[in-house]
């Protein structure tokens, strides 16, 4: 018989899962104004997995043929410990049984953090930036100084790490800056990935009134540069392309006007151990319970359930205004 560690994790409609996002934390310092509430009630600590038991679940995910894990949150960089999960994870990839370990941050804490993170083994990591401008960041984040986030991405460049700006394209607040970001992005030697807003969680403000489709952008871009497609994906939502005067390279993330769930090859580890199947649906598998109910060794059938269970796709829809689902992307971690 094979051992069930040895089977690859397949789910009903035959996508072979081999990409995990786990968020270490659904905290974060700063507040996007399409991500999150000014005042956001956050998990309790006792909920929140440990360092521990994060690595048991890449574990046992890593043992089941997932190949790539990302680290997010809310704000990875805020949850204490990190550099040692990174290292717990990061042996993996010195066997070979691992690919790739990366990391999304807002990159505030980069500068302190990015040498030990490069040390445990990461490679690349994705930093989000909605604008360069001070007032501008200060704007979308409510509070957060770009100084810092600009030092951090310089540090974590020097390190070695190479880096993709996340930019969400937001109509009448950065729309203007999407070009400057390109020629910025390229002469820096970093990758730009635009992301159209997404309806998850409740937020102080109507998404509908920022939502600007990327099908226009691109089309803007592609009256100034020559934009040739990229086959590469990465069984994700984004599209990439290169910029041939600019020697960049451009993604897109367009859940809203483009569909991309047939290929689908993810799942989404939540702070508190709830193993989401789809950023767009509800339907989830506890794994914190299963760990701590019946240790390391509980968690591969709870991962045969999970599949069993993973939906065909999200069903979002901009123009409905209430979110498609209740959670915050900071609660399911981008
Ligand atoms: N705090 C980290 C950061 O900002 O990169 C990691 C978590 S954050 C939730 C991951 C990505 O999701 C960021 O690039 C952010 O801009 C994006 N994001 C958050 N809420 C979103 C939404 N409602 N629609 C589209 N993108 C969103
Ligand atoms: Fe925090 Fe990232 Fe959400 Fe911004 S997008 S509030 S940095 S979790």
């Amino acid at each position: 018989m094979i051992p069930a560690a040895s089977v690859p994790l397949i789910d009903a409609f035959g996508r072979r899962i081999t990409y995990v996002r786990m968020s270490v934390t659904d905290r974060c310092d700063l507040r996007c104004r399409y991500c999150m509430a000014e005042a956001m009630t956050f998990l309790p600590r006792s909920a929140v997995l440990s360092l521990e038991e994060i690595a048991a679940i890449a574990d046992a995910f890593i043992a089941r043929g997932v190949r790539r894990i990302r680290l997010t949150g809310g704000e990875p960089l805020v949850r204490r410990g990190l550099p040692d999960l990174a290292r717990m994870i990061g042996r993996h990839l010195s066997s070979g049984a691992l690919d790739e370990l990366t990391l999304t941050t807002n990159g505030v804490r980069l500068a302190e953090l990015a040498q030990p993170l490069a040390d445990a083994g990461i490679r690349r990591i994705n930093v989000s930036l909605d604008s360069r401008d001070a007032e501008r960041f200060r704007h979308v984040t409510r509070w957060g100084d770009v100084a810092k986030v600009l030092d951090g991405i310089a540090v974590a460049k020097a390190a070695g790490l190479q880096i993709k700006i996340n930019m969400v394209a937001l109509k009448g607040i950065n729309d203007d800056e999407i070009e400057p970001m390109l020629r910025w992005c390229a002469a820096e030697g970093h990758d730009l990935t635009l992301i159209e807003t997404m309806p998850l969680g409740a937020i102080d403000e109507d998404r509908t009134d920022r939502y600007l489709p990327l099908d226009g952008v691109r089309r803007r871009l592609e009256d100034r540069y020559t934009l040739v497609p990229l086959l590469e994906r990465t069984g994700g939502p984004a599209r990439y392309a290169r910029v041939v005067e600019l020697d960049a390279r451009i993604g897109f993330i367009t859940p809203l006007t483009g569909n991309f769930c047939a290929g689908c090859n993810r799942v989404r580890l939540t702070a508190e151990g709830k193993l989401y199947m789809c950023l767009g649906q509800e339907d989830h598998v506890d794994l914190r319970a299963v760990l701590r109910e019946g240790g390391p060794d509980a968690l591969d059938a709870a991962l045969d359930r999970a599949m069993a269970a993973k939906p065909f796709g999200h069903d979002f829809a901009i123009e409905r205004r209430a979110p498609a689902v209740a959670r915050h992307m900071s609660v399911t971690g981008g």
